[in-house]
């Protein structure tokens, strides 16, 4: 097969903010040095911003420092800056007030931003340095040297293959795109940066653990909430041992960015972020923002929650790791723009130290690490380093436990409070203290204005995909789904899917099975998918794989 080549001196695997930072800077200081280099990014969804989903309030400390304080005037688009602030605990009908907003949610000169705006704009500014950016190009798999053992780039997806592996006439076999360093800022739970952790045993102390995130866009009558005002929510719909909340912020034209984290960690297989995110508009309070008004979007993605903790190392033999895919995310105070920026800047300040002796090892790009753990960025994560996972121990106990530790530099007694992966947390239904599914099962109260299904969800987040081609949703064994897991767990991907791509359905060509006369089988709607990666990290057996389709289909996120 004659496949393309295409040389490049730094490949830059997604462009969100940690490698559109990257890519900036690192333009910039080969520009000041006059040299010309070859930068390059690609990103899979169809434009840059499409899949690309955050609250978001945005401390602007990254920004200031990639823009020398100037991001406003170069023309960043910014809804508001932060006019008010406060955090509730809720109960299923009241509210009631924090007295003061814990540091870890004080937004007081940060910006509500929409973040797919903002990277768009950052495409700007990289192109208008000669960076390339080829959107539509998912990076499918990582290529390795001779020895295996040095990043030499990515190969992009073959294009026009049939559902059943066949070329079509469409075909087009995808690109290899050699560099001399490779930067993977593919975000949370990244397909390639996966693969290259495993391979290359680059694991932190602790696993990655996740939240599932659900946003929405509204429109809503004048005067309901201005733009710049910013609330964050505990309590209600969650029980106190299950760590995750919700946010309200106020956008500019009347619109509200409105969402809930729900942390992968509760072991319920009846385990549902979409249900939750749902349950949670029902709140009177948050019901009287959004009455009379009309959802404008929706959509879903993971956040790495683990911190410092869970980060991987993030350099080795021609690659260095950003942004989230690095675990920069500081998840206590839910941002990881600011935090993407600055390790998209440290990594382009160690690679271009690397070009000076024309060296990309593991060696050349330790600088990067080096760099980082002298840095503010640093200091940042290492003060929250335990706040997450305190909360496994309750909300109030982890609300005390969380203002200790950043009393007393990040820490009470352990240095390190060990966590188990989210996957390896999901008790079997035979587990006493496994809730009861009939309430995920049961029909859930979905009223078309107020709260919606998950297909409705699916068309709020304008997710497509062409239907003849090969599933991106991999299942290494789907006996296992009609036999074990149905009866340990009740197949928990039907509700931890936020996007309803996984459903057992009747199988008449099966005689029998572990539950005896009823026999189903899976079936997986890979169009519906909206890239949040729930499946690939909450499967108990871990043998669901995320993988880029060979389509550049996917959520329509732009504006959100
Ligand atoms: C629900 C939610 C709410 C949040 N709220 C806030 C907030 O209020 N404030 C805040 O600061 N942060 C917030 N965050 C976190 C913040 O959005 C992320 O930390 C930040 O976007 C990480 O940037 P990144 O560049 O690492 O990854 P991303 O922004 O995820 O960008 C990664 C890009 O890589 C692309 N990509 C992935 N794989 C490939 C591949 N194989 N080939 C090509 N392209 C690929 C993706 O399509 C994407 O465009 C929130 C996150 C979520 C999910």
């Amino acid at each position: 097969m004659d496949r393309e080549t295409f040389e490049t001196d730094v490949l830059l695997v997604g462009a969100g903010p940690a490698s559109l930072a990257c890519a900036y800077h690192l333009s910039r200081l080969f520009a000041e040095a006059g040299e010309k280099r070859e930068i390059t990014v690609i990103e899979k969804g169809a434009e840059v911003g499409q899949h690309i989903l955050s609250g978001a309030v945005m401390d602007p400390r990254g920004l200031d420092e990639l823009f020398q304080g100037r991001w406003r005037e170069e023309g960043c688009p910014v809804e508001a800056p932060v006019e008010s602030e406060a955090v509730y605990f809720l109960t299923r009908k009241g509210k009631v007030r924090f007295p003061f907003v814990p540091p870890t949610l004080q937004n007081h000169g940060c910006f509500v931003v929409t973040l797919s705006h903002v990277v768009r704009w950052l495409k700007e500014k990289v192109e208008s340095q000669g960076v390339n950016v080829f959107e539509g190009f998912p990076g499918k798999e990582i290529l390795w040297d001779a020895e295996g053992k040095r990043v030499e780039g990515v190969r992009t997806v073959d294009r026009g293959v049939s559902r059943d592996g066949q070329p079509k006439e469409s075909f087009t076999p995808g690109t290899d795109l050699r560099a001399k360093v490779t930067v993977f800022g593919e975000g949370t739970r990244g397909s390639l940066t996966k693969s290259l952790v495993d391979r290359l045993s680059l694991h932190g102390p602790n696993p990655q653990i996740y939240g599932a995130g659900i946003k929405e866009i509204w429109e809503v009558p004048a005067g309901r909430i201005r733009p710049g005002e910013v609330y964050h929510t505990a309590g209600w719909p969650l029980p106190s041992i299950h760590y995750g909340g919700g946010w309200i912020y106020g956008l500019a034209e009347n619109r509200v960015s409105i969402g809930f984290v729900n942390a992968c960690d509760s072991g319920d297989p009846g385990f549902d972020p979409w249900r939750t995110a749902q349950e949670w508009k029902t709140h009177p309070w948050i019901h009287s923002i959004l009455e009379r008004g009309k959802v404008l979007k929706a959509g879903a993605k993971t956040l790495p929650e683990g911190g410092y903790w869970s980060q991987p190392r993030l350099f080795g033999e021609g690659f260095v790791l950003v942004g989230d895919s690095a675990s920069f995310l500081n998840a206590p105070r839910l941002k990881g723009i600011h935090t993407a920026i600055k390790s998209g800047m440290l990594a382009a300040e160690a690679i271009f130290e690397a070009s000076r002796a024309n060296r990309y090892d593991a060696e050349a790009l330790s600088a990067y690490d080096r760099r980082y753990r002298e840095s503010w960025l640093c200091r940042e994560l290492r003060l929250v380093r335990n706040v997450r996972q305190a909360f496994r121990s309750g909300f109030f106990l982890g609300a005390l436990r969380a203002g200790a530790m950043l009393l007393l530099g990040g820490r009470v007694l352990k240095d390190r409070i060990a966590v188990p992966a989210d996957a390896a947390q999901v008790r079997k239904l035979t587990d006493p203290l496994t809730p009861s599914l009939d309430g995920a099962r049961s029909a859930p109260p979905f009223d078309g204005e107020l709260t919606f299904d998950k297909l409705t969800g699916v068309y709020h987040a304008g997710a497509m995909h062409e239907e003849n081609q090969p599933s991106h949703l991999l299942v290494a064994d789907l006996d296992i789904c009609s036999t074990r897991c149905l009866e340990e767990y009740g197949n928990p991907c039907e509700q931890f899917c936020p996007a309803k791509v996984y459903e057992m359905v009747d199988d008449p060509s099966r005689s029998s099975n572990l539950s005896g006369n009823r026999t189903r089988k899976l079936q997986i709607h890979h169009s519906n998918c909206v890239h949040c990666k729930t499946c690939d990290v909450m499967d108990p057996y871990g043998i669901i794989t995320w993988t880029v389709p060979t389509d550049a289909g996917g959520p329509k996120y732009l504006g959100m």
